[in-house]
């Protein structure tokens, strides 16, 4: 079968009995203009291995093929989707891999990406895991993958994105800033996907910063955000206290070593002023 002759996708998922698991988030994007205009945010496919988690049907999965990703390798938990995804395979030469797991618990190696080879990750996650594998893929180090185009629960995509003072922003934004540039790129209502979920998506496109500009000490990072955004209505002198017993100073110290009023909140504090403390809460470890 040629590409052009593979079915609609809703023939596809009524040929094969692949109803909608809710319990993996399952939420099929079917409009070929969607998932095309997601694959284009990709940038330059061609030459590219892209890593997608979730294929379901397939429809994202066509549309990375058609705009000439060299491979694809999809990462699916639901065995049902097989033999939908193998029609995709003999449609595009034979350029799709699949892979049959939990992609929470998938490295880099069992992907298979070549040294040297560009990867990019095109994904409409499931919700239930989306967060925790976007934060796996920022704090890889060394990072694998240069462009990461994702949909998000609209709610989350926001807290990525969230700047400084914004209701969104805290922890996901912090630990997108220290590692990556995002992007929003464009809102998906519910009615777009079916089963249409509870609440409207959106797609960010994330690249990550260059080796150099990279913040290294997510650990740091992650133990300084939690106990300022733990306690987000209390000024950082309060909040911080939670961090400042893991090391010899107190939270006053150390937001006076960064330049920081011990009486502001965490929402005000941009991203360098977090880095700033979580490296003075790893020397006052040492
Ligand atoms: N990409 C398809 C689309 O856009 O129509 C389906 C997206 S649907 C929101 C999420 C997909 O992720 C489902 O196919 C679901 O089976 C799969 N999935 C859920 N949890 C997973 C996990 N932990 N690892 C791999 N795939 C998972």
């Amino acid at each position: 079968m040629t590409a052009q002759a593979l079915p609609p996708l809703r023939e596809v998922i009524a040929a094969h009995g692949l109803a909608a698991d809710k319990r993996l988030g399952q939420h099929f994007l079917l409009d070929l203009n969607l998932t095309a205009k997601i694959a284009r945010l990709c940038g330059d496919l061609p030459g590219s291995v892209a890593i997608e988690v979730g294929p379901g049907p397939g429809g994202l999965t066509r549309a990375l093929l058609a705009e000439g990703a060299s491979r694809v390798v999809a990462i699916e938990k639901d065995p049902r989707f097989a033999p939908a995804l193998a029609e995709i395979n003999d449609a595009f030469d034979g350029r799709l891999s699949i892979i049959e797991a939990d992609a929470l618990k998938i490295g880099r190696e069992a992907l298979g990406i070549e040294a040297g080879a560009r990867a990019v990750i095109a994904a409409n996650l499931p919700y239930n895991v989306g967060t925790a594998l976007y934060t796996g893929w920022l704090e890889a180090e060394p990072v694998w993958w240069s462009r990461a185009v994702l949909m998000f629960q609209k709610e989350v995509a926001e807290r990525i994105v969230a700047r400084t003072g914004e209701n969104a922003y805290g922890r996901l934004a912090i630990l997108t800033a220290a590692r990556a540039k995002a992007r929003y790129a464009f809102t998906l209502p519910a009615r777009a996907f079916t089963p249409p979920p509870k609440v409207d998506s959106a797609v960010v496109v994330i690249d990550p910063l260059p080796d150099a500009q990279r913040f290294g000490d997510v650990e740091a990072l992650s133990a300084i955000t939690a106990s300022a955004f733990g306690q987000r209505r209390k000024t950082l002198r309060k909040s911080l206290a939670q961090a400042a017993s893991q090391t010899r100073a107190s939270a006053e110290e150390l937001l006076a070593s960064c330049g920081i009023d011990p009486g502001a909140r965490a929402e005000t504090i941009a991203p360098d002023g977090f880095m700033a403390l979580a490296k003075a809460w790893r020397a006052a470890r040492s």
